[in-house]
C-alpha cells in the first residue's frame, strides 16, 4: 500500500512528513475564527482484499504502534431497543470500551505511532477532555511525553485521568478554542508534535478505523446509515474516510448516509450547512465533548456531507439527557452525553427512516467520564434506609 497527503481543498499532493500538517498554500488564506484551511487527508493506493487487516490500511508500520489495545470495539445488537423502536438492524458501536474510554483513542494511537516513527518524543494538544486523556493514556503506553492544554471547565474525571497517565496539564482559563491557540503557541515555541484535531492529518486517518471494523463486523457489509455526534467534525470525516477507502479499493459497494448530530447550543456545522458560512458564536451544552465555537474540521466536514448527501441535525440538551438514560436502561450501554447525542438524533428521525435499514449508532465515550451530568437524567433519592421495613 502506498500513502501520500492530498489537500482537501486544492487537491495538491504531498509526501507524508511530520513537519507538514496543513497545505501551506491553503493555510495562507486562514482567517481568524474560521475552521482550518488546507486540512490534509491521507490518500492510499494499492490492493487489499475484503479480509484486510486494519493495520495494512494505515500509513505507519505496525512496529511503531504503542502496546495498548485500541479499537476492535464491540458492535452491540441491542435487543430491547430493536423491539421498542421497531428497527431489527440497529447496532451500536461501543467506542467507550477503548482503553481510555473514548473514541479519541483511535486518533491518539495513530498519532503516537507516527511520532514514534519519526523519533519525536513529545506530543502537544488542546482538548475538551477526551482527546487529552486519550493522548495521555496512549502516550503512557508508548513512553512519550504528553503536554495538554485543557479548559478549566473540563469534567473532573477527564482531568484526573490525564494526570493519572502522567501528562503535563496546563489548565486554561478560557474555552477549548483558547486552549487550542495556546497549544499551537506552545508547539511553535517548544516543539513537539501537535495532535490537535484536524490539524494533524493522522487524527482523521486514525478515526477511519471505526468504519473498517464496522464493515467487517457486519460480515462485509456497509450499513445504510451511521449516526454520530459532531463537534470539530473529525469523527465525521474519519468515518467517511474509512468507507471511502473501502470503496476506492473496490471492497465496499457504497458509502453510507451519515447523519451528524449536534447539540442545539453548539451547532456551528448545522448553521453552516444552512447558510454556507461558519460564524463563531459562544457555545453551551451539557455534551462537553462536542462543545466547540469553531469546528476545526468544518470546511472538510461540510464538503463531505454535501458530496455524499449526508445530513446534519440538532437535538436539545433535554433530548440528550433523555436519550442517555433510555440507552442505558434499555440496552445496558452507559455512554457520555456526547455519545448519547447520536442516539438522540436517531430517535428524533425515526419516522423518516426505513425500518429494515441497517443503522449504526456510534457511542463515542463511556458514561463514567461525566457522572455529574448523567446525574441530571436520573433522580437520586435523598432518603437513605437502614432496614428493609423502610422500603
Ligand atoms: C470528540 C468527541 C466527539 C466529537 O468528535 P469531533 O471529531 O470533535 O466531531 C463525540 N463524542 C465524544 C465522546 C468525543 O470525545
Amino acid at each position: 500500500m502506498n500513502f501520500n497527503y492530498v489537500c482537501s481543498e486544492c487537491s495538491q499532493t504531498y509526501d507524508i512528513r511530520p513537519e507538514l500538517m496543513v497545505c501551506p498554500a491553503c493555510a495562507d488564506h486562514q482567517e481568524k475564527d474560521q475552521p482550518l484551511r488546507g486540512v490534509l487527508e491521507v490518500e492510499l493506493s494499492g490492493k487489499a482484499l475484503p479480509d484486510f487487516e486494519t493495520f495494512d490500511l494505515l500509513p505507519v508500520d505496525r512496529p511503531f504502534f504503542p502496546p495498548i489495545p485500541v479499537g476492535n470495539t464491540p458492535l452491540w445488537e441491542p435487543r430491547n431497543l430493536r423491539t421498542e423502536l421497531g428497527f431489527d438492524n440497529l447496532y451500536i458501536k461501543d467506542d467507550g470500551s477503548n482503553p481510555t474510554s473514548s473514541f479519541k483513542d483511535r486518533a491518539s494511537f495513530l498519532v503516537s505511532a507516527f511520532a514514534a516513527q519519526h523519533y519525536i518524543n513529545e506530543i502537544v494538544l488542546a482538548s475538551t477532555g477526551n482527546a487529552g486523556s486519550s493522548m495521555a493514556g496512549v502516550g503512557a503506553a508508548a513512553g512519550q511525553k504528553i503536554t495538554l492544554f485543557l479548559p478549566k471547565t473540563a469534567p473532573k474525571a477527564k482531568l484526573i485521568q490525564a494526570l493519572q497517565y502522567g501528562a503535563t496539564v496546563y489548565r486554561v482559563d478560557g474555552t477549548y478554542d483558547d486552549a487550542f491557540d495556546l497549544s499551537m503557541a506552545y508547539s511553535r515555541r517548544f516543539g513537539g508534535m501537535s495532535r490537535n484535531t484536524a490539524y494533524n492529518p493522522m487524527t482523521i486517518e486514525g478515526k477511519k478505523t471505526v468504519s473498517l471494523e464496522v464493515y467487517q463486523q457486519l460480515g462485509g457489509k456497509v450499513p445504510d446509515w451511521v449516526f454520530l455526534s459532531t463537534g470539530d467534525g473529525c469523527i465525521l470525516s474519519g468515518v467517511y474516510k474509512g468507507f471511502r477507502d473501502l470503496f476506492s479499493l473496490g471492497i465496499a459497494d457504497k458509502v453510507p448516509t451519515i447523519v451528524s448530530v449536534q447539540a442545539e447550543g453548539s451547532d456551528a456545522l448545522f448553521r453552516a450547512s444552512q447558510t454556507g458560512k461558519f460564524e463563531r458564536l459562544p457555545t453551551q451544552s451539557i455534551a462537553d465533548s462536542i462543545c466547540v465555537d469553531v469546528p476545526r474540521n468544518g470546511f472538510h466536514a461540510l464538503h463531505q456531507l454535501q458530496t455524499y448527501q449526508g445530513q446534519v441535525i440538532t437535538v436539545s440538551d433535554d433530548d440528550i439527557l433523555t436519550a442517555q438514560a433510555r440507552l442505558s436502561a434499555s440496552s445496558g450501554l452507559f455512554t457520555e452525553p456526547a455519545g448519547a447525542t447520536a442516539f438522540a438524533g436517531f430517535v428524533s428521525m425515526i419516522d423518516r427512516l426505513p425500518s429494515k435499514d441497517c443503522i449504526v449508532i456510534l457511542a463515542t465515550g463511556n458514561g463514567l467520564k461525566d457522572t455529574p451530568t448523567a446525574g441530571q437524567g436520573v433522580s437520586v433519592s435523598e432518603n437513605v434506609i437502614t432496614s428493609i421495613d423502610d422500603i
